[in-house]
C-alpha cells in the first residue's frame, strides 16, 4: 500500500510502498477514505525541536481521518467490514490512576496513533477496537475526516458554562474557527475572536463570530470591555498558543471568568498570576485531547442535527501524491482544513 512516511530525522516526507498491516485479535484494519492535515503534522513534516524529541523514524504520520472497516480481528464483534468509522487516536493504557479514575483523556501512558505508531496518511491503518468511533450516517464525509480537531474544540467550549455567556476565542486557526461555531450553536451570547491574520478574521465572521478583532490594534481590550458593559468576556477559549494572545486574553477576561486553554506555546510562558488569576478569581483549565467518549457523543449530536456549519473551513481536496503542495498551502496560513485522499479523491 501507499504510505506517506518520515524516513529519516529531517525535513520532508516520502510516499513509500509498504505491506498492508494485519490486525491483532482486538484491532481492526481501516481503509482510509479521507485524511486531514493538522498543525502537528506540519511540525513533523518540517522537523522542529518537538518532532526531533518525540518521533522515531521511519514512521507513517497523520491522525485525522475517516474510512471504512476492511478487516476485523478475531475477537471483534462491534463493527463489521464496510462500516464507516473514525477513531480516537489517543490510546490510553487503562491501568494508570487517571485511567482508573475516569480521566482516560489524561492517561499518563498515552500513545498517539500517527505520532507514536503508524498513522492515517496511508491506504490502510490499524486501530484498537475500543478507539473506533462509528459515524452516524447523517454526518457528511468531509466532517467525519476532522472529528479529531473538532473534538478538541467541543471539549474546550463545553468544559464549562457556555449558554448566554460572552465568549472570547483567541486565535482563529482551524480549531478556534470550529470553537466559534460550536459556542454559537450552544447558545453563547456574543462571540468575539482575536486573530492576527486578516483572512482568518474574515473566516471567523463567516463561522459566526459577532466581532473579529485585530489583536495588534492598541485599543482591542477596551473595545471588548465596552461591548460587554465594562465587564470583559465571561469565557476565554485560548486557541492560539501565542504568549501575546494568552496575555491579552486574560486582560479581556472578566472577574470570576473561565479560561480554558487549548493552544500550545512552543516555550514556557510568563504569566501575571496575581492579576490574571488570583485577584481575578478566574477558573483556569488545561484542555487536552477529547474526553473519551463524552466529547465524541456531544459532537455527534451537534453534527447529526445539523447544528454546525463547517463548510467555510474546506477548500482543498488532494490525492496523497500532492502532499508537497498540501503542506506548503497549509504553511502559508491561507488554507483551512486540507483533505488528502490516499485511495484517490473519487474512489
Ligand atoms: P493554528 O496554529 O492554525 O492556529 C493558531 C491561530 O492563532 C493562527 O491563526 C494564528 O494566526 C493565531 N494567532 C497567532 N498569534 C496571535 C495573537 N497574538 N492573537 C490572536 N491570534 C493569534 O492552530 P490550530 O490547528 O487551530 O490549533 C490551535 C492550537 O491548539 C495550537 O496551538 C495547537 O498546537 C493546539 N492544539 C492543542 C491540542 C490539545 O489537546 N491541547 C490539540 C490540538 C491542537
Ligand atoms: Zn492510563
Amino acid at each position: 500500500m501507499k504510505a506517506l512516511r518520515k524516513m529519516r530525522p529531517a525535513r520532508g516526507a516520502n510516499l513509500e510502498s509498504v505491506p498492508v498491516p494485519t490486525p491483532g485479535p482486538i484491532e481492526v484494519l481501516v481503509r482510509v477514505r479521507a485524511a486531514s492535515i493538522c498543525g502537528t503534522d506540519l511540525h513533523i513534516y518540517g522537523w522542529d525541536r518537538w518532532s526531533a524529541s518525540r518521533i522515531n523514524t521511519p514512521m507513517t504520520f497523520g491522525h485525522e481521518f475517516c474510512g471504512y472497516i476492511e478487516k476485523v480481528g478475531s475477537e471483534v464483534t462491534s463493527v463489521k467490514p464496510g462500516d464507516f468509522v473514525s477513531a480516537e487516536m489517543h490510546v490510553n493504557c487503562g491501568h494508570c490512576r487517571p485511567c482508573r479514575m475516569g480521566q482516560p483523556h489524561v492517561c499518563q501512558n498515552v500513545k498517539i496513533i500517527g505520532i507514536d505508531a503508524d498513522g492515517c496518511f496511508a491506504e490502510y491503518l490499524i486501530i484498537p477496537i475500543r478507539n473506533i468511533w462509528k459515524i452516524d450516517p447523517a454526518i457528511p464525509e468531509r466532517y467525519a475526516a476532522i472529528l479529531d480537531p473538532l473534538g478538541n474544540a467541543v471539549h474546550t467550549v463545553l468544559a464549562g458554562e457556555i449558554a448566554a455567556q460572552n465568549v472570547l476565542v483567541t486565535g482563529a486557526g482551524p480549531i478556534g474557527l470550529m470553537a466559534i461555531t460550536i459556542a454559537r450553536a450552544c447558545g453563547a451570547a456574543m462571540v468575539f475572536a482575536t486573530e492576527i491574520n486578516p483572512h482568518r478574521r474574515e473566516l471567523a465572521k463567516q463561522m459566526g463570530a459577532d466581532v473579529a478583532l485585530d489583536p495588534t490594534q492598541s485599543n482591542v481590550v477596551e473595545q471588548l470591555r465596552e461591548a460587554t458593559d465594562g465587564a470583559g468576556a465571561d469565557v476565554l477559549l485560548e486557541m492560539s498558543g501565542n504568549p501575546a494572545a494568552i496575555h491579552q486574553g486574560f486582560q479581556m477576561l472578566r472577574q470570576g471568568g473561565r479560561a480554558s486553554l487549548l493552544g500550545i506555546p512552543s516555550d514556557p510562558v510568563t504569566f501575571d498570576l496575581v492579576n490574571d488569576v488570583i485577584f481575578k478569581g478566574a477558573t483556569v483549565q488545561g484542555i487536552y485531547g477529547r474526553k473519551m467518549f463524552e466529547t465524541w457523543v456531544q459532537m455527534t449530536e451537534l453534527l447529526k442535527h445539523g447544528r454546525l456549519n463547517l463548510d467555510p473551513l474546506f477548500k482543498e481536496h488532494l490525492p496523497i501524491e500532492d502532499f508537497e503542495q498540501a503542506f506548503s498551502l497549509l504553511q502559508s496560513g491561507q488554507a483551512g482544513k486540507i483533505l488528502l485522499y490516499p485511495n484517490g479523491v473519487n474512489a
